[in-house]
């Protein structure tokens, strides 16, 4: 089927200046640095790296929170990339996002009421509400705002209570019910259970894939985890340094996973890091994630590679179609497919 969201050889560096009076550029973050990447209609893509790899940017580039530098984003066959401020206000409704905290992400002034109708009052209901449920008034912007709540399993006395007044999870739903309450064809859910206890992960996990299948919404779902888009994913991108090292259908994936980087992304041990807040980032690979503002030559993933040999410092290598559907960016793919392969059999 067509793809809804369709992106191509997008880019996003942001520049890096110094100087107080003479305000100069001295180089560029490359955030995102030439992605392509398909997700059709009612599917999901799960993109997964390490923090800082960019992944953020993308999905934030994507609704256009962030000015791309060059490439393209299609949403429903439509270049988004130049459109105007005025036309593209008018897409927001269609394109929601949902935030890791919903604690900074929803104002703790606001009741749950206000803050289900606000962006009703912002977009006007949909279409396909006004079709359903009548004329874009406040009675029905209630209405809606309380079949919202019911959908992402809250009670309706929520309407009157206040962010605080929930835990993690709840609030979360709230956050979910505020993208979802414009009956949006997209959203971009970035790390939406990173903040979330382990117990609750999978509820909010689950939410989203009922509300899918309710609704038919189309998802990008973000995380540092590739446990935690295992299951929601129909398919993966795994991104490294503001790139797409490899994407596949979920289960392809996990069955055999061609770059060396997503095998020490699934091998990867949980370490409680207590310098890091989120205690279950996973320490994945030994060193450190090297700086989008300048990566390092050849395979960008050398430096930490385990299966890294002369010809990876030198030459990029081309993300290419491995398989049908499957795509990989890394010189010695079949190698390390094969060894996994193996690898996995001894163990069985
Ligand atoms: Fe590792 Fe070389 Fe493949 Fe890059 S190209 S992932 S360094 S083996
Ligand atoms: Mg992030």
């Amino acid at each position: 089927s067509e793809n809804l969201l369709e992106v191509t050889g997008l880019k996003v560096h942001f520049p890096i200046r110094k100087g107080i009076v003479f305000d100069r550029t001295v180089g560029h973050v490359k955030a995102v640095d030439g992605i392509s990447l398909g997700v059709s209609t009612g599917q999901t893509l799960g993109v997964v790296g390490e923090s800082g790899c960019g992944k953020s940017t993308l999905g934030r580039a994507i609704l256009r929170l962030e000015e791309p530098t060059s490439g393209t984003v299609k949403f429903n066959g439509q270049d988004i990339t130049s459109l105007p401020a005025e036309k593209m206000r008018r897409l927001r409704r269609r394109m929601q996002m949902v935030f890791q905290d919903p604690l900074s992400s929803l104002d703790p002034r606001q009741s749950i009421e206000s803050l289900l109708i606000e962006p009703l009052t912002v977009h006007g209901l949909a279409e396909s509400d006004l079709e359903k449920i009548g004329r874009d008034s406040p009675a029905n912007h209630r209405r809606k705002a309380l079949n919202m709540l019911e959908l992402v399993g809250l009670p309706a006395s929520a309407m009157a209570k206040y962010p605080h007044e929930f835990s993690g999870g709840q609030r979360q739903r709230v956050g979910i019910a505020r993208a979802m309450i414009c009956s949006p064809d997209l959203v971009i859910a970035d790390e939406p259970v990173s903040a979330l206890d382990v117990s609750v992960q999978a509820q909010v996990i689950n939410l989203l894939e009922d509300l899918q299948a309710e609704l038919g919404v189309t998802y990008v779902v973000i995380a540092h985890d590739l446990a935690v888009v295992r299951h929601i994913s129909d398919r993966i991108a795994v991104m490294y340094l503001g790139q797409v090292v490899e994407e596949a259908g979920s289960d392809e994936l996990y069955e055999k996973p061609y770059h060396p980087y997503t095998v020490a992304l699934m091998s990867a041990i949980p370490v409680p890091d207590p310098v890091v807040e989120d205690s279950r980032e996973r320490i994945l690979l030994e060193g450190d994630l090297p700086s989008p503002a300048d990566p390092p030559s050849g395979c960008r993933f050398h430096t930490r590679c385990p299966w890294a040999r002369e010809k990876c410092s030198q030459e990029d290598p081309e993300l290419r179609e491995i398989e049908p559907g499957r795509r990989v960016a890394c010189h010695f793919a079949e190698e390390v497919a094969q060894k996994i392969a193996d690898d996995r059999e001894v163990e069985n």
